[in-house]
């Protein structure tokens, strides 16, 4: 867990703006278009440095493909009080049993929304399971959740563990999430907390990578 904090805390705003790094990409595995293989051939000969692959709910892809490029990771559903959140683990260990419980039985609670939506992951025992198995908790996109107070629940996060915040992300492109933030609500935030991680990705969904 340390190391992959650290692994992330070098990786700069720059290098996710020159697409060096994306962390954040889905593919067929999920809900996205694209070929979980195909898609890190295609980073390799973009030059892209690191990805992680991010689908919904499953670590399916990353057991039957890993590359020195690609970071595991897996995008949870969650209920968090009222807010419906996504959180995003990375580089944990697939094989791990604690989180086992928290992955989908089925490809429907990869793909589905409205499924996804009755998620029962209690967040506090899945960053616990994250943690567990040598990885860490982001939450993503957080400019698009219904609080009140984005800050008040990032800091209600992070007293139950949570490593990260998604800090670069193409929020005009994200039409399917309504926005309640800034992107610059976020950022704040993230410079408040210098010991939260600040990732990015561009939750790419397409079948060539990248956009
Ligand atoms: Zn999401
Ligand atoms: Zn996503």
């Amino acid at each position: 867990m340390k190391n992959i904090k650290d692994l992330l805390k070098k990786i700069t705003k720059d290098d996710y703006q020159n697409k060096l790094v994306n962390l954040h990409i889905h593919t067929a595995y999920s809900d996205g278009e694209g070929d979980f293989k195909q898609i890190i051939d295609a980073a390799k000969e973009q030059g892209y440095k690191l990805i992680a692959i991010t689908d919904h709910n499953t670590l399916e892809g990353h057991k039957v493909y890993q590359d020195d490029i690609l970071l595991t990771g897996a995008e949870f559903d969650c209920w968090y009080g009222y807010v419906f959140i996504h959180l995003l683990a990375y580089g944990v260990d697939i094989n791990n049993e604690k989180l086992q419980p928290f992955l989908a039985k089925t490809k429907k609670e990869t793909e589905g929304a409205l499924i996804r939506l009755f998620s029962k992951r209690n967040v506090k025992k899945l960053i616990e399971a994250i943690h567990d198995s040598g990885g860490i908790a982001v939450l993503a996109h957080p400019a698009c959740y219904w609080a009140l107070s984005l800050e008040g629940l990032v800091k209600s996060l992070m007293k139950i563990g949570l490593d990260g915040i998604e800090t670069y992300y193409p929020y005009p492109r994200f039409r399917r999430v309504v926005k309640f933030h800034s992107a610059n609500d976020v950022l704040k935030i993230a410079d408040k907390y210098p010991e939260l991680v600040k990732t990015g990705g561009d939750d790419f969904h397409g079948r060539v990578f990248p956009e």
